[in-house]
């Protein structure tokens, strides 16, 4: 028989890392690699016509910020760096203000998230409210060593920068590329 290719380590899949929205009924339980939620500020270009809204991020110095500058409303989002345990990947967890504050009632201020196990569900319907459930502490029950936590900043830029260039222009030069 011809020599075995050996390899210590799988071949890396490609594009593993996402952000994760849920969508209606859904429902995941993840373990936490971040310390604590990475939060930015962000514009929202509401839909109008048949243009879907998009969302854009709040730049420094606020006077250049194209969404300042169009007087677009501002949201915050969090995001958390956790592996999904059902499917068994890692992805970034997007929470709104209304999961932060959840969380905090269900933790305090000052927890570190890292090694915590939560469980999120939205229920059914449009736009309605996400529960958090704390499910159990990871890090004390197994003492499996976790994965290094990630900052979701550069993955933001990239969708930040693709939706810029895929979106339709805004009809005239009354916005500025
Ligand atoms: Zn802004």
């Amino acid at each position: 028989m011809s020599e075995l290719n050996r390899m210590e380590e799988p071949q890396k899949e490609k594009g593993e890392l996402f952000i994760k929205r849920l969508d209606a009924g859904e429902q995941i339980e993840v373990v936490c690699l971040s310390v604590k939620p990475e939060g930015f500020l962000t514009h929202w270009q509401p839909a109008h016509g048949n243009r879907k809204g998009y969302s854009l991020p709040c730049t420094k110095p606020i006077e250049e910020c194209e969404g300042h500058v169009r007087r677009l409303g501002t949201r915050w989002r969090g995001y958390i760096h956790c592996f999904e345990l059902h499917k068994g990947k890692p992805l970034f967890m997007e929470i709104t203000p209304e999961t932060l504050q959840n969380l905090r009632c269900l933790l305090g201020e000052a927890t570190i998230y890292r090694g915590l196990v939560f469980g999120f569900k939205r229920m059914n319907g449009k736009n309605t409210r996400i529960i958090t459930t704390l499910l159990a502490e990871w890090a004390r029950r197994s003492h499996a060593p976790l994965t290094e936590p990630l900052s979701v900043e550069p993955m933001l830029r990239k969708l930040w920068q693709m939706s810029r260039e895929n979106r339709p222009s805004e009809g005239g030069s009354n916005v500025q590329a």
